[in-house]
Parts: C-alpha cells; sequence; structure tokens
C-alpha cells in the first residue's frame, strides 16, 4: 500500500498565488498588444489592485518576458512605465 513519502511538504502556496496573477496579467498584456495599458487600467481590467498587478509584472520581468516602457495608456491617454510584452529593446 502507498504511503505519503516523509519530509515532503506543500509549501508552494504564496509562490502559486503569485504565478497565477502573473500569468493573469501576462495574458491581459499580451491580449492588448500592440497597445498598452498603464497599471491602473490594467489592475481594473484584470479585476485585482494595483499593488498585485505591479507585483505580478516584476515577477513576468523577471522571466525577460516582458519589460517596461514610457508608453501612452490606450484606456486613459495617461504617459507613464507601463508592462510591454517581449524582450526589452
Ligand atoms: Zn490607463
Amino acid at each position: 500500500m502507498l504511503t505519503p513519502a516523509k519530509g515532503l511538504t506543500y509549501d508552494a502556496v504564496p509562490h502559486a498565488h503569485m504565478v497565477t496573477t502573473a500569468e493573469q496579467v501576462a495574458r491581459a498584456v499580451l491580449q492588448n498588444s500592440p497597445f498598452v495599458r498603464c497599471f491602473r487600467c490594467l489592475s481594473a481590467q484584470v479585476g485585482m489592485l494595483e499593488k498585485d498587478a505591479r507585483e505580478a509584472a516584476q515577477v513576468l520581468i523577471v522571466r525577460d518576458q516582458f519589460f517596461v516602457d514610457r508608453r501612452v495608456c490606450q484606456v486613459c491617454g495617461h504617459t507613464d512605465e507601463m508592462l510591454v510584452s517581449g524582450k526589452a529593446p
């Protein structure tokens, strides 16, 4: 009979949460491309706090699939640093 291996713990829950929010943000950015949205509009789009969207962006930037660039928001027209898909130029 199979028994669970001793010493194994599932401690990936906070990390899994970050992965999920990062995936949500990544999907929204790719969906909006070639247009971009500021973090306020992007977080509203995915239904999370702006703080969480910015944290998720950090994860995506570290993975080197996204970068931050000074752009004009598609929704509010605000010029700011925004998350863009692709490698940094
Ligand atoms: Zn905006």
